[in-house]
């Protein structure tokens, strides 16, 4: 892939608005991580193959031990979020699976306003040790204080913590990027050799240039520009579009150009978190192959694909034509087709086939669309009689449809009744049999009767009752 395809600009649109007071985070670069992380070369992108990566994402709201909050935020609020994170990372071919939502009670960390003082309190290994953490999973948890930060774990506990107004903000996405191996453009914050609230990256980009020192200082990329500490910077001014027009000076005295006041790893207005360089793209997918994943990549790529087609609650009917009170619902976010499909005989689909099972044919004409934006989540289901795309430019998702649930079983009968009109006309006069299941799947049920004018019904074990009338004449 080259370094142009790999640029992608995101426009927030946001339905949220935090106060301008702006975000930060307490992100400080794992020891542990660091050396791998340092193996990346900014210059030689060669080795990703663009594969997808899926990560199943599991939110964790704190409330009260009674269960209350006073900021309690709805299962539609979280799947709004996740909708908000996949429409982002999606185009680096990132995605992440609804995995739940679980409120953890504990009223004393719900109490805590300042976020350092929630970690120092030990909320990390309470979650840890009391099970409120999936393992190999992203767990974000939200709570009361502000800002948000990020654990770079060596393990297989993810966590990310966010002040809870901040799920559909462009801080989410800044945090999930420190997961993935990236730092903030300017930096980190305690760096011994060059304290706070900058480590002076200079903003020359030429190697050539004494003084450069775009690979050592700031995140260590070069194509990030050299980017002060935040707005609050001395000569720091954004116009309305989020563009630079300050004349801040970094540490030797030089202009910054073009400093990264539109990045998501930037503190910077509410409105601006936009995007990601392409190096920053590439280094997060480098972490996942290289330090997630490792000699596993292509194991979990795999089982985790699967899982965007599995529905994250609801179930399938068991019978073609049931109504069903608790359909399979599909995460929002994602642009879904669900094409008209039909299994062989020999092999029928009365339950989804399987991911890897495209042992179907399919149609053109799609039953259900469902756009990225759809937000009545109770339309994203899967119709009988179709199979699911979901349209992504890369193969492993469009064109083949996966999951083609055709189903035509009709209910087992259970028993019923037999009604004789003893005039041979519709009366009152009549002779009324009860049957079994035996006797009502019995083949000869109608052979059996003799002469005359019936009403059959047969009951079903979904509690639908099939209702014939029937005159048999004399043979
Ligand atoms: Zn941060």
């Amino acid at each position: 892939m080259t370094k142009k395809m790999l640029t992608a600009v995101f426009l927030l649109i946001s339905l949220w608005v935090y106060p301008q007071t702006g975000f930060t985070c307490s992100f400080e670069e794992s020891p542990l991580l660091a050396p791998l992380l340092n193996n990346f070369d900014e210059n030689d992108l060669t080795a990703d193959d663009n594969r997808p990566y899926v990560f199943q994402l599991h939110y964790w709201q704190l409330v009260r031990d009674d269960g209350t909050s006073d900021n309690l935020l709805t299962e539609q609020d979280f799947l709004e979020s996740l909708a908000f994170v996949n429409k982002v990372y999606n185009q680096f071919n990132i995605f992440f699976k609804w995995d739940g939502l679980t409120n953890v009670p504990n009223t004393i960390f719900y109490d805590i306003e300042d976020r350092d003082e929630l970690l120092t309190a030990g909320f990390y290994a309470y979650v840890h040790q009391n099970g409120f953490y999936v393992p190999g999973q992203l767990n974000i948890y939200t709570h009361n204080a502000g800002g948000g930060s990020s654990g770079q774990s060596t393990n297989d506990f993810m966590p990310i913590n966010l002040n809870w107004q901040l799920i559909r903000h462009g801080a989410i996405i800044h945090e999930i990027g420190h997961n993935y191996g990236l730092a903030h453009t300017f930096g980190p914050l305690w760096d011994q050799d060059n304290p706070f609230p900058h480590n002076c990256e200079h903003q020359t980009r030429n190697p050539g240039d004494l003084g450069f020192n775009a690979n050592t200082h700031g995140d260590k990329l070069v194509e990030t520009y050299a980017t002060p500490y935040s707005i609050d910077y001395d000569d720091v001014v954004l116009d309305g579009d989020c563009n630079y027009i300050g004349s801040a000076v970094d540490c030797t005295g030089e202009l910054y150009i073009n400093p990264e006041f539109k990045n998501f790893m930037s503190y910077t207005r509410s409105d601006c978190y936009r995007e990601f360089k392409s190096v920053q793209i590439a280094k997060m997918r480098f972490t996942i192959r290289e330090v997630f994943l490792n000699g596993l990549e292509s194991l979990r790529d795999t089982i985790h694909r699967k899982e965007l087609y599995e529905p994250y609650q609801g179930a399938y009917t068991e019978y073609a034509g049931q109504p069903n009170g608790d359909p399979p619902l599909f995460q929002p976010g994602f642009e879904y087709y669900f094409f008209e499909c039909e299994c062989p005989e020999q092999q029928p689909c009365n339950v989804p086939s399987a991911y890897d099972d495209t042992n179907f044919t399919y149609t053109n004409n799609a039953l259900l669309h469902i756009l990225p934006d759809e937000i009545d989540y109770s339309a994203i289901t899967h119709p009988n009689h179709t199979a699911m795309a979901i349209k992504h430019p890369h193969e492993a998702f469009w064109p083949q449809p996966r999951r083609c649930f055709d189903n035509w079983l009709s209910p087992p009968i259970i028993g019923g009744t037999i009604t004789k009109f003893n005039d041979g006309i519709y009366n009152a006069n009549v002779t009324i049999t009860q049957k079994d299941s035996l006797q009502m799947n019995d083949v000869n049920l109608i052979n059996d009767l003799d002469p005359g004018l019936y009403n059959i019904k047969k009951s079903k074990v979904d509690g639908s009752v099939e209702e014939t009338n029937l005159l048999k004449e004399n043979e």
